[in-house]
């Protein structure tokens, strides 16, 4: 981001659990300069090595709740029976700091975030197929098979609101799609600049642009298919 005066750039980013969303939001964070990870406030227990104030804040639900009354999310949701939020005064540090932020949240919370701040940058990514998924799942080896299913069955719903997304990135090989995403982050900066771009800043925003909805809707008929969503209206039939 230029100048702290400038309004900060909201990213979205949403994906079914298992689509390797986290891998690729650590390595964006890592690779983007000036980009703030949205810290969320959830009422589910810490998993493995998470720590209150790094992945989330978590807290009990009376505490959700008070906060919930207090109006101080700028989104919140209730997820595989847990409630997550996210706070709005990160929004507002990022603005005062002159940074950017990034907010890793469900089709529900970007829903609301696109109604609150509408110029917001949504991602969804997406796995490869049904299987690739469902495999992902499994190997984790965290969730018991009732969750593994019901994973599935929210992911295939979730993938329904793909198209209210402005980029969609499969993610099939994770170097490239953690540099695409990169691509898309440089991209949004690039054109809200204003100014002519470089050739090599003209190849960032090419590239973030194969990922925009209107490039990807035939690629993702068959991913569609295989968690039997609905088809895509004009786009071509599976071969
Ligand atoms: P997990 O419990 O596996 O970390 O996250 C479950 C889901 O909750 C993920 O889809 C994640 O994106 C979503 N999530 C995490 N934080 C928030 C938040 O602050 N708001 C909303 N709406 N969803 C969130």
């Amino acid at each position: 981001m230029s100048s702290p005066a400038q309004k900060p750039l909201v990213y979205i980013i949403s994906a079914p659990s298992g689509s390797g969303k986290s891998t690729l939001v650590n390595e964006l964070l890592k690779a983007v300069r000036d980009l703030d990870f949205s810290i969320s406030y959830t009422t589910r227990a810490p998993r493995g090595s998470e720590m209150n104030g790094r992945q989330y804040y978590f807290v009990s639900r009376p505490e959700f709740e008070k906060m919930i009354r207090d109006g101080e999310f700028l989104e919140q949701a209730e997820v595989f029976g847990n409630y997550y939020g996210t706070a709005r005064r990160f929004l507002r540090e990022a603005e005062q700091n002159g940074r950017d932020l990034l907010l890793d949240i469900d089709v529900q919370g970007a829903a609301q975030i696109q109604q609150n701040v509408p110029d917001a940058t949504s991602i969804f990514i997406l796995p490869p197929n049904r299987n690739t998924l469902e495999e992902r799942l499994r190997k984790r080896s965290e969730d018991r098979e009732e969750v593994i299913q019901r994973r599935l069955v929210t992911a295939s719903r979730e993938i329904e609101n793909y198209d209210r997304y402005n980029y969609i990135l499969v993610n099939d090989l994770l170097e490239e799609s953690s540099e695409i995403l990169q691509a898309i982050v440089r991209s949004e900066r690039l054109l809200r600049s204003g100014r002519p771009l470089s050739s090599e800043e003209a190849r960032t925003v090419a590239l973030a642009d194969r990922c925009r909805l209107a490039s990807v809707r035939d690629r993702l008929q068959p991913i569609l298919a295989s968690f039997s969503a609905p088809a895509i209206p004009g786009g071509n039939s599976p071969p």
